[in-house]
């Protein structure tokens, strides 16, 4: 027997809708590339939406369409984001800081039909045209007098939608429907569309924005420093429209003290972002004597969040930092590290090994992990094995059908990462299977030793990777990019590392790099230090 209980599909207009209707006089704050602040509500934003889902309506995009981005986190990525999933066709957020080949081969295996960007990426624009013969028109994200001169035939965005309605009648349709296609970096082969639906969007809103996740609501006034290029902001957009919260956008300048100016000038209460980033922002915090008063807590992802960071917000700073684990496959929340009662007890030292824990299980994703020949292992926080996960946010696929081994027979995505899972539910990654050292026939988590060499107070970031040893196969070499104007001798990192770890998992040695090496995606670049250091 079937309940009797309405059938409504799960739209992202409604998100939309919602805000318009419930959060209309709510704030969205943008930084201008000029650095002055664009101000609209929620209901500006959703007349300017309409407004372009009638241009696009009139260029002739259809129902899924690839439309793509390269752009900054602002008002006007939130309108495409909003108006291109809203007709049916599909938003390809492209990263800026891939190089124009990948960008190109990227354009080219999506398809895309139609390409905004932002002004600053005009460049990149004038690099990959000519290789997109497939793409209709190439919109610049200002009005015309600011249309850039040396990118070729453009139009200019507010003439795009200025003639336009702002009356628009979201359609409904499959709530299976596709509406965002981010690639993954690939630091192996091609990259990888990721291609999420409204339902997966909308459910992965709704579980961000509980107490747990992200726990957000109409009160906040959010950070989104995680950029809107990759992984769809963790869904942020998604989720402030859901709840009706204030969002600030910080556009293009991404340094400690523009974040800082806006946090305190917008009184941020929810910021979110990379480990790197909130270390520009501490190091400014530090050298100027800034508080962030309005601040109630940060979300940190996307790679693991060294114990001096955390301390540093939240000993310094009076800033709670809550960590997550996730991927562009998972859309990306995954696992959050959000306290239990029984933390409540423990003493300090105690509670920050626990934050260090990448998460615990959230409703919607669940995780198993397998030894080498894909039997299940024990949760006992003890062993680790090859992490898997499924759930309604976590990719199927790849678009066209890639990587199909990443996805098992019977329902897993296979994350590659390698983790233990405790046995109160909470995940802690050790490694990347490609990072994984293995000395000796043992893993050594590179992780680890990293998190511990930035106990160091002189270390601003570190990487350990394995290099061929004779006798052990491969043993850890610690690269380290000192703070500026330091340098911290060997054996006070190793004392660090020797702290927290085995004896053996201390590295061999260790040697310093100015600027350790970013991806696109705001990691440290394994694969160009094993490269470099491969002898
Ligand atoms: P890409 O693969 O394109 O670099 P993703 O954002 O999809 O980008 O990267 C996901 C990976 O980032 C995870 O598989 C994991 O290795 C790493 N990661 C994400 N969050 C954390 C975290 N809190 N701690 C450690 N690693 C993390």
């Amino acid at each position: 027997m079937l309940g009797h209980m309405m059938q409504q599909e799960l739209m992202i207009s409604d998100l939309l809708t919602h805000a318009e209707k419930a959060h209309g006089s709510r704030e969205i704050v943008s930084r201008e590339a000029d650095g002055t602040a664009h101000r609209y509500t929620w209901a500006e934003c959703a007349a300017r939406a309409k407004q372009l889902a009638n241009a696009l309506l009139a260029a002739g995009v259809k129902p899924g369409d690839r439309v793509a981005t390269i752009a900054w986190n602002t008002y006007r990525h939130i309108e495409i984001y909003y108006a291109v999933s809203g007709i049916g066709a599909i938003v390809h957020t492209i990263n800026p800081r891939l190089d124009p080949k990948q960008v190109s081969w990227m354009m080219d295996h999506a398809e895309d039909c139609h390409v905004l960007f932002d002004t600053t990426f005009a460049p990149i624009v004038a690099a990959v045209r000519e290789q997109c013969p497939a793409v209709k028109s190439w919109i610049a994200l200002c009005d015309t007098s600011k249309l850039p001169q040396d990118a070729g035939e453009l139009i200019a965005y507010e003439e795009f939608i200025a003639a336009q309605s702002d009356e628009f009648e979201w359609p409904r349709f499959d709530e299976n429907t596709a509406c965002t296609l981010c690639y993954t970096s690939g630091t192996t082969g091609n990259p990888k569309g990721v291609l999420y639906s409204h339902r997966s969007t909308v459910l992965h809103a709704w579980c961000g924005s509980t107490r747990d996740a992200l726990g957000i609501g109409a009160v906040d006034s959010i950070l989104a420093v995680v950029p809107m290029f990759h992984v769809s902001a963790w869904g942020l957009i998604y989720a402030a429209a859901m709840v009706g919260a204030k969002l600030v956008m910080p556009g293009a300048n991404l340094d400690g003290e523009n974040l800082a100016n806006m946090i305190n000038k917008e009184k941020v209460t929810l910021m979110a972002g990379v480990p790197t980033v909130w270390l520009g922002v501490l190091q400014h915090c530090r050298a100027n004597k800034v508080s962030l008063p309005s601040v109630q807590g940060a979300i940190v992802g996307g790679s693991a969040l060294p114990e001096s960071l955390l301390r540093a917000y939240e000993e310094e700073l009076d800033i709670p930092m809550r960590q997550a684990w996730g991927m562009t496959e998972t859309s990306p929340i995954g696992v959050v590290n959000a306290p239990l009662p029984a933390h409540d007890a423990l003493p300090g030292d105690e509670l920050v090994k626990v934050k260090l824990l990448q998460g615990r299980r959230i409703f919607g994703v669940q995780m198993r992990i397998l030894d080498d020949d894909g039997k299940q292992l024990p949760e006992d926080g003890e062993v680790s094995g090859h992490l898997q996960v499924r759930g309604p946010w976590v990719a199927s696929g790849y678009f066209k059908g890639a990587g199909a081994d990443a996805f098992t027979d019977d329902g897993w995505f296979n994350t590659g990462d390698v983790a233990a899972i405790h046995p109160d539910g909470y995940m802690e990654i050790t490694d990347r299977s490609k990072d994984v050292i293995k000395s000796g026939g043992e893993w050594i988590s590179s992780i680890d030793v990293e998190n511990a060499a930035c106990n160091h107070p002189d270390v601003a970031m570190a990487a350990c990777i394995g290099v061929p040893h004779p006798k052990w196969d491969e043993r850890p070499l610690l690269i380290v990019q000192p703070v500026p104007g330091k340098k911290p001798p060997k054996e006070e990192v190793f004392a660090c590392i020797a702290e927290k770890c085995a004896k053996w998992w201390v590295p061999e040695d260790m040697v310093y790099e100015e600027v350790l090496p970013i991806g696109p995606t705001g990691k440290i670049l394994k694969r160009e230090l094993k490269d470099k250091y491969n002898n």
